[in-house]
């Protein structure tokens, strides 16, 4: 705005210095966040909608400020992401997030599996690939188990990088999904060049799947697609027994949402666990 000459100085109002004073201060708690141990994860149930047996865990970042209290990621994230920082952010919540998925499996025997969310910064950084390979190693787990979570934004500028690290993961068979389908105005042909092995619908379609009959007709085509190009489903934000039944129906694999469970901590995930999944 400066560049913009004298009226834009007249526009800058006291309000905004204390919004970027205060965007400032952020900032630099963020970079001493990791550092002062202040982030957590959080982990919510998807499960499979036909028999409601656990499938897998997302993991769902948390950062607990002294100051601030508990900040939540659309808070923080595009903070992280401007400033770099979401790439040693990003390999920490790997790093945690496989080493909880390794401890439930000696919890359980059971192979469940962990979703993790990549931003776009982090998913070009050169270090990403070998960052999850170091993850799954230090924590000896089976690549098949962790779910890297993608947004479709992320495929909207359809580069050769993007593509090139997409086949890489799959070759190393992680898997991949597609985070918040249908929000996000890309040509759906990509689901076809790309290696994805499923697609989460974003719940803004599954929160009124009841009342608006267009809503239904979408999540219906949406399954009915993924399953022809022989990808999983999954319904983010199912809150209601009737939204349950209306995915059974329509054949929907997997669901995620308060109606199963809120994201919880490592504690009481694990006692999730033991309580519904022995
Ligand atoms: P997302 O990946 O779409 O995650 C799902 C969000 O929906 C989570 O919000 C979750 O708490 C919330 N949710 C789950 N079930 C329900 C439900 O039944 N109803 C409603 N209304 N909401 C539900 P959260 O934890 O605040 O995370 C927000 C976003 O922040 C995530 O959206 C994801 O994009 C980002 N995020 C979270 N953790 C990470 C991370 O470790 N790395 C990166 N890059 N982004 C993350
Ligand atoms: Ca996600
Ligand atoms: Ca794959
Ligand atoms: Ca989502």
């Amino acid at each position: 705005a400066k560049h913009q000459g004298k009226s834009s100085y007249a526009h800058f109002t006291p309000e905004m210095s204390e919004v970027s004073h205060e965007r400032l201060q952020m900032e630099s708690r963020l970079r001493r966040a990791l550092e002062l141990k202040e982030f957590e994860l959080y982990f919510q149930p998807i499960v499979d909608t036909a028999s409601g047996k656990l499938r897998a865990a997302e993991a769902l970042l948390r950062w607990n400020n002294p100051v601030m209290g508990m900040v939540m990621p659309d808070r923080f994230i595009p903070l992280a992401e401007e400033t770099g920082l979401i790439i040693s952010i990003g390999e920490w919540v790997l790093e945690q997030a496989c080493s909880a998925a390794s401890g439930w499996k000696e919890q359980t025997g059971l192979d469940i599996g962990i979703s993790v969310n990549v931003s776009p910064r982090q998913f070009r950084d050169p270090g990403f690939i070998s960052a999850v390979a170091r993850a799954l190693s230090n924590n000896n787990l089976a690549p098949e188990r962790l779910e890297l979570e993608i947004t479709e934004r992320l495929l909207l500028d359809n580069s050769i990088e993007t593509a090139q690290i997409l086949k890489e993961l799959d070759r190393k068979k992680v898997r991949l999904s597609v985070d918040d389908f249908g929000t996000g105005y890309s040509a759906l042909s990509y689901l076809k060049s790309y290696p994805f092995d499923s697609l989460k619908i974003d719940r803004t379609f599954i929160n009124d799947v009841l009342k608006e009959p267009e809503d239904a007709s979408l999540v219906r085509a949406i399954i009915n697609m993924a399953h022809s190009l022989e990808l999983t489903v999954v319904a983010e934000g199912v809150e209601s027994e009737p939204q349950t039944r209306f995915l059974k129906k329509e054949g929907c694999d997997y669901s995620q949402g308060y109606f199963y469970s809120r994201p919880l901590p490592a504690e009481e995930f694990s006692e999730w666990l033991r309580t519904n999944h022995r």
